[in-house]
């Protein structure tokens, strides 16, 4: 199994180069030559449990490691989960929730992350190397990618957030890590500000080969891959007579691209369900081909507060028939002008999407605690309101992104009541930080980095 990227100017990788790489030297994503078929193996697969299933899955993308060193890694990765299956799968109504929340940082993050970061540390043990993470997060990316590499001795991590816009429990749960190759950088701007200095530090492929720099957004095709577990997971639990519908909370479509790659390999999935908040850009794609740049609202569901998601590009590769020149030239119009078009817009079988208002959300979480007494997050909600919009028949399941505790200001006022909390974040508070600031400019990111990151020759 080799990968190639999306913009076909890149020669194909194995998969330990691909998941040292992210995104591709050609401005692509990677992606595999080719989706492995899966049916003959689906009466054994449902047999068995999450890991078991995840040392399989894993396998196929990854055959250039040994397969009781993946078994091992994948085994410590889910065994770092507090709930006895790994992820909940619990019936609500007449949908059932895929809770992914059960990890460290509690967000469904954790699920690839917990994941890369051993995958991370054998591949450079390995190689007798180094790596430098660097990552801007508006939330749970950034204490989920801390949580997968702290203390790890051959990786840095440095982690930026906008100063003022994530959460105080989000920022905890980044700043009170002690480990001393954790650093977390307070930028003065905001969330874009932020990307910006990452892709421009990445794209001076000097500083990023001399300095031996990772990334850990969602372009790696690893965080993808340990993604795909779950759908097949839920789906063999649920889909041995009919085929099973997901409802998925998006922002930059990892998430659900991953039910995708499931569904192509074979795994029993009708329908997937794309939510989204008010920045509604992949809704509108999916109803009228069309991929219009807005502007970003902020809204109760932080993490899908996005515009342009980064994932997309590897369903329209596929979507265009693996064609790179015509995605190229799809990618170059949404650069240059934060508009592009296809001819018609994609078939209803591949997603469905819709989007999902705040007052809606919030209606949402009010009526699954009345009705089942079962709280869930915003991010959640959006995919549970999503579901019961769209016509569907067998079973569905509802995508849980994030435990409720991690947003309790929406979930107690949903709910009049304080009945969002978790022991392990109520432990945060008053803790110490460790945090720096950070102006923001690529400079000051490029300087501080070569200041405190470890050497990499
Ligand atoms: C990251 C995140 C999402 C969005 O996932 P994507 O893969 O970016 O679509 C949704 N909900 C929560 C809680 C998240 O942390």
């Amino acid at each position: 199994m080799r990968y190639i990227s999306t913009r076909g100017e890149t020669p194909a990788q194995t998969f330990q180069e691909a998941v040292l790489t992210g995104l591709a030297p050609d401005g692509g994503l990677l992606i595999p030559e080719h989706i492995p078929r899966v049916s003959e193996h689906l009466d054994a697969w449902s047999q068995l449990d999450f890991i078991g299933l995840a040392q399989e899955i894993v396998a196929l993308f990854a055959p250039d490691i040994e397969r009781v060193t993946l078994d091992a890694l994948v085994r410590s990765a889910y065994e770092s989960f507090d709930h006895p299956d790994v992820v909940g799968l619990v019936p609500v109504g007449d949908v059932h929730v895929l809770e992914l929340f059960h990890g460290p940082t509690l967000a469904f993050k954790d699920i690839a992350l917990q994941l890369l970061g051993r995958l991370f540390r054998h591949i450079l043990d390995e190689r007798g190397e180094r790596l430098n993470i660097i990552g801007a997060t508006s939330g749970d990316t950034g204490s989920a990618a801390i949580a997968g590499v702290r203390g790890q001795p051959n990786i840095d991590i440095f982690v930026m957030f906008p100063k003022g816009r994530v959460s105080p429990l989000q920022q905890l749960q980044m700043t009170s890590v002690p480990d001393t190759n954790v650093y977390c950088l307070e930028v003065d701007g905001s969330f874009d500000d932020c990307q910006s200095m990452l892709k421009q530090t990445f794209g001076d492929l000097e500083f990023k080969r001399r300095f031996a720099l990772g990334a850990v957004n969602s372009v790696n095709w690893a965080r993808v891959l340990a993604q795909v577990i779950y759908y097949a997971y839920a789906s063999l639990r649920l889909g041995r007579e009919r085929p099973v519908s997901f409802a998925v909370p998006t922002g930059n479509f990892g998430n659900v691209f991953a039910g995708y790659v499931a569904r192509r390999m074979g795994l029993p999935i009708d329908r997937l369900i794309v939510a989204t908040n008010e920045n509604d850009i992949l809704a509108r794609f999916f109803a009228s081909g069309r991929y219009r740049r807005d502007d970003v609202r902020f809204t109760v569901t932080p993490a899908m507060d996005i515009q342009v998601a980064s994932n997309f590009e590897r369903y329209l590769y596929f979507h265009l028939d693996r064609d790179p020149a015509l995605l190229r030239r799809f990618m170059q119009d949404f650069a240059e002008t934060g508009d592009a078009a296809l001819d018609r817009a994609p078939p209803i079988a591949d997603f469905e999407a819709t989007a999902v208002a705040a007052e809606d959300t919030l209606r949402a979480i009010t009526k699954t605690y009345e009705q089942h007494r079962y709280v869930a997050d915003p991010h959640t909600a959006v995919g549970i309101a999503a579901a019961a919009r769209v016509p569907r028949s067998g079973p569905t399941v509802c995508v849980a992104t994030a435990h409720p505790a991690k947003f309790p200001e929406s979930v107690d006022s949903a709910l009049g009541a304080p009945l969002a909390r978790h022991p392990r974040l109520e432990a945060l508070r008053g803790l110490p930080q460790r945090l720096d600031p950070l102006a923001a400019k690529v400079d000051a990111l490029k300087h501080y980095v070569a200041e405190h990151c470890g050497e990499a020759e």
